[in-house]
C-alpha cells in the first residue's frame, strides 16, 4: 500500500501537472484559519478504521474528516493535511487515535484534492459530480460519537450537517416528519371536540323532540277525555 505522498504524486502526474507539488501532514492545522493566498478543502465522511493503542479495541467510522490547506507560489505547490482523530469509548483515559484508510479511500480522497488544486490554482472548472464519494461500502454500525471525535470537538463535523446535499436532504425529511407528527397529534385533539359537540347537539334534539311528541300525545289524550 502506497503512502499519501506516493499516491498524491501519481495523481498529480496523471493530470499532467508539471509544477512540483508536495503533501505533508500537519496536526496543528485549523479549519478556516488560512494565510492569504491559501485555499482550504475539507473532505468529510471518509471511512476509516481505528484501533485503541491501550486496549486494542477496534472500531470503524464513516465520518472521519480530513482537512487540506493548499498554496501555490512561484511555480511550486504545497498541501498541508490534517486527519481528525477519535478516542476509544472503552478506555477511561483514552488517547486520540489516528485512523487507517483503505487504499481505495486514500485514492478517492487525493483524487478530490487534486481536482480542488486544478480548480483553485489552474482555473479548471469542476462539477460537484466530478468529486468522488469517499465512503466505500463497509457498513458502519451505530451513530457518530461526537464526544469522542476530534473533528466534532473542533467544529468540523457539525459543519458537515449544513453543507453537503445528503445532509440537507436529511434535514428536510426531518422537518416534514416533524410537520406530519404535528398533524398526527392534531387529529385527536382537534377533531373529537366538533364531533362530540354535534353528537351531543343531535342527541339533545332527539330527546327534546321525542319529549315534545310525548307531551303532545298526553295533551291530545287529556283534551279528548275532558271533552267527553
Ligand atoms: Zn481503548
Ligand atoms: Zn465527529
Amino acid at each position: 500500500m502506497g503512502s499519501w505522498q506516493d499516491i498524491f504524486a501519481v495523481k498529480i502526474a496523471d493530470r499532467h501537472l508539471t509544477e512540483p507539488w508536495m503533501l505533508q501532514e500537519d496536526d496543528s492545522l485549523q479549519v478556516h484559519v488560512l494565510k492569504p493566498g491559501w485555499k482550504q478543502f475539507v473532505q468529510r465522511r471518509a471511512l476509516g478504521r481505528f484501533q485503541c493503542s491501550q486496549c486494542f479495541h477496534e472500531w470503524s467510522s464513516a465520518k472521519v474528516h480530513v482537512l487540506f490547506h493548499m498554496h501555490r507560489h512561484r511555480g511550486k505547490g504545497k498541501v498541508w493535511m490534517r486527519i481528525f482523530r477519535q478516542v476509544c469509548r472503552q478506555c477511561p483515559d483514552p488517547r486520540l487515535e489516528e485512523p487507517k484508510f483503505s487504499q481505495e479511500t486514500m485514492e478517492r480522497l487525493l483524487h478530490n484534492l487534486v481536482l480542488k488544486i486544478l480548480k483553485y490554482f489552474y482555473g479548471l472548472s469542476i462539477k460537484p459530480s466530478d468529486l468522488l464519494e469517499v465512503v466505500v461500502d463497509a457498513p458502519v454500525a451505530g451513530p457518530h460519537d461526537s464526544a469522542r471525535c476530534e473533528g466534532c470537538q473542533l467544529g468540523v463535523c457539525s459543519e458537515s450537517r449544513l453543507a453537503p446535499a445528503l445532509d440537507a436532504d436529511g434535514a428536510r425529511t426531518h422537518h416534514t416528519l416533524k410537520r406530519q407528527d404535528r398533524k398526527l397529534y392534531a387529529i385527536p385533539t382537534h377533531h373529537p371536540s366538533p364531533f362530540n359537540s354535534t353528537f351531543r347537539w343531535k342527541s339533545c334534539c332527539c330527546i327534546s323532540s321525542s319529549l315534545l311528541c310525548v307531551l303532545a300525545v298526553l295533551l291530545f289524550v287529556l283534551l279528548y277525555f275532558t271533552k267527553e
